[in-house]
């Protein structure tokens, strides 16, 4: 049960809908990630943009956690917070100018350089403010990672990192940038990845790649795998931590190494997505002539996942209910017919007032609520708001 007979009182009090954190749940997933990762010396970074929320990245900042950008307000946010400029690394395909000139003035890990043309801006921005910017290489390296096609990455159809078959150019370009240092390869093949083989077939790509560098006399300190481990969106209760163990391990066994070569990953939904629970009213019920309804306070607008991805979330009855179960296509109130986050979900019966939760949206929650329609900004409430 999500909240208990106590906390159910003090939820019922709360101005709905609103993102609910479980620190505790949170400090727990992030302890078991950075021992599994630290028993092979593997770094991580926490992926800014799964969730933002300054208590979040508090907490992770606190466990020694690097941090994993994809703009530059998420890298001047990430030094604001205090994560280490020399844990930052900044992604992302479409750099502007100024954001590259923010990480370069923060002398940041790395830059993720997705192009060689990216590649040649850092290098003359770096000229111009007199440093030298460390840059790890993103290769694209044709892997599918048999998730949601909005949330595949690593195939040649994707916008990400530079085609192999650039390579070569690529070399040679680096090699002329005075103010480029290449430190690293970096790839990223998707989110929300539950089949190890994937990370299997990647540790293929990336030692053959790898090879392919140092055959040419360049290099490599730092292999950046990415992140993508995914989390049971059917099952929070009983699968509330990824396994990262088993993820790790993967890594260890498989990814070809030499010593004092550096394995960085950047985690962002495996850390953040159990803790947070998206907690809404039902303002309505409606019996159409085929459906149930519920409608809800919460809509896309809070948590736009099942709109943008046909996401499941794990929908809940919050309170004990004796009553009969009926089979509700759970919406919310925005003007737009994908605002659904469940088809023919089974609940008990439902009436105006009742608590629902939505499970499993830490993670791409929060982080895009929108004001369409006007709407309120988003609230939330972390468990110790609960205590008395
Ligand atoms: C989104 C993203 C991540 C994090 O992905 P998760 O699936 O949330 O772990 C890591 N690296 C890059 C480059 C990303 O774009």
């Amino acid at each position: 049960m999500l909240f208990n007979t106590n906390q159910q009182g003090k939820v019922r009090a709360l101005e709905t809908p609103f993102y609910y954190y479980d620190l505790n749940l949170l400090n727990e997933t992030l302890d078991k990630a950075k021992q599994a990762a630290d028993r092979y010396n593997f770094h991580v970074h926490y992926a800014l943009k799964a969730n933002f929320n300054d208590r979040l990245l508090h907490l992770v900042q606190s466990k020694g956690f690097g941090a994993d950008c994809v703009s530059g307000n998420e890298v001047q946010k990430s030094i604001d917070i205090g994560f280490p400029a020399d844990k930052i690394t900044f992604a992302g395909v479409g750099k502007s100018d100024k954001e590259i000139l923010t990480a370069l003035e923060h002398h940041i890990f790395a830059f993720n350089v997705e192009s060689i043309q990216e590649m040649e801006v850092i290098n003359s921005l770096a000229a111009q403010v007199g440093v030298t910017a460390h840059v790890s290489l993103r290769i694209n390296p044709n892997v599918d990672a048999h998730t949601h096609h909005y949330i595949t990455t690593g195939l040649d159809e994707n916008k990400f990192g530079v085609p192999t078959s650039e390579l070569e150019k690529a070399a040679s370009i680096i090699r002329q940038c005075q103010n480029v240092e290449l430190i690293g390869l970096h790839f990223h093949v998707g989110s929300q990845i539950t089949d190890m083989n994937v990370f299997k077939s990647l540790c293929v790509k990336v030692n053959e790649w790898k090879n392919w560098f140092e055959e040419r006399g360049t290099a490599i300190k730092i292999l950046n795998v990415g992140g993508g481990l995914g989390v049971d969106y059917q099952n929070p209760d009983e699968n509330p931590i990824p396994n990262f163990e088993a993820y790790f391990e993967i890594f260890d066994k498989f990814l070809e190494r030499n010593k004092n070569q550096e394995v960085h990953f950047e985690l962002g939904r495996a850390l953040v997505a159990q803790c947070g629970t998206l907690v809404s009213k039902v303002l309505y019920t409606k019996s159409g002539v085929k459906k149930h309804f519920l409608i809800l306070d919460a809509g896309m607008t809070e948590l736009m996942r099942p709109a943008l991805y046909q996401a499941y979330h794990k929908i809940e009855y919050i309170g004990e209910s004796n009553n009969r179960t009926i089979n509700y296509d759970v919406v919310g109130p925005i003007c737009e017919s994908s605002d659904c986050f469940g088809k023919e979900v089974p609940l008990p019966e439902s009436k105006r007032g009742d608590l629902i939760a939505i499970r499993t949206a830490g993670a791409y929650g929060e982080v895009m609520a929108s004001r369409y329609n006007l709407r309120d900004e988003i609230r939330y409430v972390y468990n110790d708001m609960l205590i008395d």
